[in-house]
């Protein structure tokens, strides 16, 4: 028996019956400097607070809107689904996460890949959307950003891969391990062909991404103050028994320590993508190209 006992019933907070005024999701509070944002603030700023320009994560659909002209794209190989090869089953299957996934983000896979113009730049981009199970590498993934790289080969246009993940995903096991190897052969073969590839890296860029493509482009450019690296911190501490320094494994030590090429800002990034492209030619129409070659394999004497 207990030796004491409400006999009433507490007292209701009045707040918590008065229904708010602000209509709910209006205002986010900004992680960093804690001040309140206006959301349409926010979204037209391309989702930066404005009050301490700390970057918030950004969809794969808000990402490639902000860098194609005028918001428009084409999107490719959207019916690519993962049909649960292991028939891998943790907390709950593996089938019922995918459906929950592709039922909250209306994307059958973590990568959207795009194509259309960047400055007027033709350009395939591929996205990552964390939102789906943490942005994870699995077969589907995989094979889309191989088709991107593909895609641009065969136009003969720059690719940009915009990398937010996780890294490999868990439930397609050695399967998600193996597209590391593929789109990196891909890469190559684009290397080959004398294609740029840039690589962005937003917060976060972790495990079998970073340790694949997304450290792979002619230019690493990463967001400012975005997590990247191979193993969680703590991982690290761990096998090393060392304190790691401050800043460990965010974009500006990363590029101080020659990691990364550039940290931009990510409302000056598409101008600075743009420029890198010209700096790397990539304003070659695709129609000169063949030209080029049936005049170098003609004797000039003739
Ligand atoms: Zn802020």
């Amino acid at each position: 028996m207990a030796w004491f006992k409400k006999t009433r019933r507490p007292m209701a907070s009045q707040t918590a019956e008065k229904p708010s005024r602000v209509p709910e999701g209006l205002w986010v509070k900004c992680p960093d400097c804690s001040q309140p944002v206006y959301k349409p603030d926010l979204e037209s700023n391309l989702s930066v607070c404005p009050k301490c320009a700390h970057h918030f994560r950004m969809s794969a659909t808000a990402r490639l809107a902000s860098l194609f002209d005028g918001g428009r794209y084409t999107e490719h190989c959207t019916n690519l689904r993962s049909n649960d090869p292991l028939e891998f089953s943790d907390t709950k299957p593996y089938r019922d996460r995918l459906e929950k996934a592709i039922e909250a983000t209306g994307m059958n896979d973590s990568v959207v890949v795009a194509s259309g113009t960047l400055d007027g730049i033709d350009v395939v981009i591929a996205a990552m959307e964390y939102a789906f199970i943490g942005g994870s590498m699995g077969v589907v993934a995989g094979e889309k950003l191989t088709r991107a790289v593909e895609l641009a080969l065969e136009r003969r246009h720059p690719v940009i891969i915009v990398s937010c993940s996780g890294g490999a995903r868990m439930m397609e096991g050695a399967l998600s391990l193996m597209q590391m190897a593929k789109v990196c052969a891909a890469l190559a073969r684009l290397d080959r062909a004398r294609l740029p590839y840039i690589s962005i890296l937003t917060d976060p860029t972790t495990g079998g991404v970073t340790a694949s493509f997304a450290m792979l482009g002619d230019l690493n450019i990463a967001e400012p103050k975005a997590l990247i690296g191979f193993a969680g911190p703590r991982v690290i501490e761990q096998t090393i028994r060392q304190k790691l320094p401050e800043g460990f494994q965010r974009s500006e030590f990363l590029a101080e320590h020659g990691m990364l090429d550039l940290v931009v800002d990510r409302r000056d990034l598409k101008a600075t993508v743009a420029r890198s492209l010209r700096f790397m030619g990539a304003e070659l129409v695709p129609e000169r190209a063949p030209v080029r070659t049936a005049r170098a394999l003609t004797p000039s004497s003739s």
